[in-house]
């Protein structure tokens, strides 16, 4: 079997399992972290969904699972994450809970960030962050809406959006502008399998992806993820346990 036919089906095989994790159905609670009442904080789009929108406004070189936390730890100091409470923080609070308990490794810029989001979900949502993605928008809407959060740049708005529309299954009217997010693992699995160069940047990741499957090139995202963390290691990857073993040009070190 020649290398293009390879590629082809590794191809189909990641868009089927990609598929498969879209159309299952919402599970419970969605996990960001390790600390399960965080994570209620940020599935309760009924209440809290503004939690949701200051934890990708947080996530931002630190780990994830410590920016995640952020919007739960705020609201164990302040004993409530209503967003009428949160509207009553001023700035030089939030930057004393910040600073005092070390939430972040840039704590002053951070707490501006969560301010201006409080705000803006103020004066251009109504208070209701569910209105930034509800009435089945397009993604590019979406993306877009999430760009306008001061410290949000592209890579956290397509995976924001590719949560909503993954794992949260929030309608959309299309998928086109989700891009895959240049994670760790997923750049391993796409080089060994032969899709990228090694030293290819973010840049051409994202758009071997668009080329592979323009209609969602976030597709890849997880499932290339999952690959990366069973079997795909960094070391001694697990083939003979892998579904892409048949395929895979196994680009190894
Ligand atoms: S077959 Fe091996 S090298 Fe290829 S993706 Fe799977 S684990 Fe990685």
């Amino acid at each position: 079997m020649n290398q293009e036919k390879n590629l082809t089906e590794i191809k189909e095989i990641l868009i089927k399992r990609g598929n498969e994790l879209l159309n299952e159905k919402k599970v419970d609670l969605v996990r960001f972290t390790d600390n399960i009442e965080s994570d209620k904080l940020m599935n309760d789009f009924e209440n809290t969904p503004h939690a949701y929108v200051l934890a990708c406004v947080m996530d931002r070189q630190i780990k994830a699972e410590r920016a995640w936390q952020i919007p739960y730890r705020i609201s164990t100091l302040i004993g409530s994450f209503k967003f009428s409470d949160l509207q009553k923080l001023s700035l030089d609070k939030l930057k004393e809970y910040f600073n005092n308990n070390s939430l972040h490794r840039f704590n002053e810029t951070m707490a501006e960030n969560f301010y201006e989001t409080i705000q803006l979900i103020h004066k251009k949502y109504d208070g209701d962050a569910v209105n930034i993605w509800k009435d089945n928008p397009k993604s590019a809407t979406i993306v877009r809406r999430f760009l306008e959060f001061k410290g949000i740049g592209i890579k956290i708005a397509t995976m924001a959006t590719n949560i909503l529309a993954r794992d949260f299954k929030i309608p959309m009217q299309d998928h086109l502008c989700i891009d895959i997010s240049p994670d760790v693992q997923v750049r391993r699995v796409f080089w060994r399998i032969g899709f990228i160069d090694k030293d290819s940047n973010n840049d051409e990741l994202i758009y071997c992806a668009r080329e592979l499957y323009p209609g969602y090139p976030g597709i890849f995202d997880l499932s290339a993820w999952e690959i990366g963390r069973n079997w795909c290691r960094p070391k001694n990857p697990q083939c003979e346990k892998c579904y892409l073993n048949n395929n895979c040009q196994k680009n190894l070190e």
